[in-house]
């Protein structure tokens, strides 16, 4: 159990179904009102009031990526930054896809994992919400991209090999019902891929982890618990670089395969609040200012790689 201070009474938590809670945030990244709560049960974050599936469906359709980036077609600096990821990603966990796979990325946004993964021989079919973005990634990578909103995806059971969801499973307000849905999609044997951001972070400015369009935030402990409450194997899960980002590998397990019943950790880690101590903790942290110039590395190099071009979009492979 999380040691908590400020309990309070709300709806239940949708990864364990308990009730006990502590408020993590009233403010959003952008200084607006938002509750977040972690569960004092599973240490899973969420917003309170989760929203309902329509809300989140007008949402995702029409307001995402314009709330998110002000544009209605991907610019060529996010081009490349995600040209970039995906060649990263690739490096990663390429090694674990078998040869020739049928993969699903779920929120495949402007194409570029798919793009690497069809170069690497494998079989890709992307699903995008926002009709500009898969427009983009079926005109520019030649790549199938269903437009769709991922509440309402439907494939037929037993019929993948992979399934990856990078940035999309912290949008859900029930992850425990996506990840048993994706896992009937999958092959015995089949792999599901995750990246979410770590709400948990503590290289990050506390106000700064909270989004109204993330409804749900995950600390390593809770997506691990929420893997295998869904029936899946876990076979990995890291941090990636300043603890931003949980990547998780799960596995579905075979017919005859019996897996233990998943159980949280004696001990959680408390949940990060966003308190006054914790803000000074921020700044007084050697790593806030790592990964500031780390940043501004990254953004004078995307500079350079777009001078002089207008409209630069790179190649996934290059
Ligand atoms: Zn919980």
């Amino acid at each position: 159990m999380v040691k908590t201070h400020r309990h309070i009474s709300l709806s239940a938590c949708p990864l364990c179904g308990q009730a006990a809670a502590v408020v993590a945030s009233l403010l959003d990244r952008w200084r607006k009102a938002l509750i977040t709560v972690a569960c004092a049960h599973c240490g899973l974050f969420r917003n309170d009031p989760l929203p309902t599936s329509e809300e989140l469906r007008r949402f995702h359709e029409i307001d995402y990526r314009e709330s998110y980036k002000g544009v209605r077609a991907p610019k060529a600096r996010n081009v490349l930054r995600s040209a970039r990821l995906a060649k990263h990603r690739f490096e990663q966990i390429g090694h674990r896809l078998p040869a020739g796979a049928q993969i699903l990325d779920v929120g495949s946004g402007s194409g570029e994992w798919l793009a690497v993964l069809q170069k690497a021989g494998h079989q890709v079919c992307g699903v995008e919400p926002d009709p500009f973005y898969g427009e983009f990634a079926r005109r520019e990578y030649g790549v199938q991209v269903e437009t769709a909103g991922i509440l309402d995806l439907r494939r037929p059971e037993q019929s993948l090999d992979v399934i990856t969801l990078f940035h999309v499973l912290e949008h859900l307000p029930d992850p425990l019902a996506a990840l048993q849905r994706f896992r009937g999609w999958l092959r015995p044997g089949g792999l599901l891929i995750i990246e979410v951001p770590n709400t948990n972070c503590r290289h990050q400015h506390p106000a700064g982890r909270f989004h109204p369009a993330h409804v749900i935030g995950f600390t390593k402990e809770s997506l691990d618990y929420a893997g295998r409450a869904a029936g899946w194997e876990r076979i990995e899960l890291s941090l990636g670089s300043y603890e931003r980002n949980l990547l998780a590998v799960f596995r579905r397990p075979r017919e005859d395969e019996a897996l233990a019943p998943p159980s949280l950790p004696a001990a959680l880690p408390a949940p990060l609040l966003t308190t006054p101590a914790a803000v000074f903790g921020y700044y007084f942290r050697p790593s806030t200012y790592l990964r500031w110039a780390a940043r501004m590395v990254q953004f004078a190099s995307e500079w350079l790689a777009l001078r002089g071009t207008n409209r630069s979009i790179p190649s996934p492979g290059a």
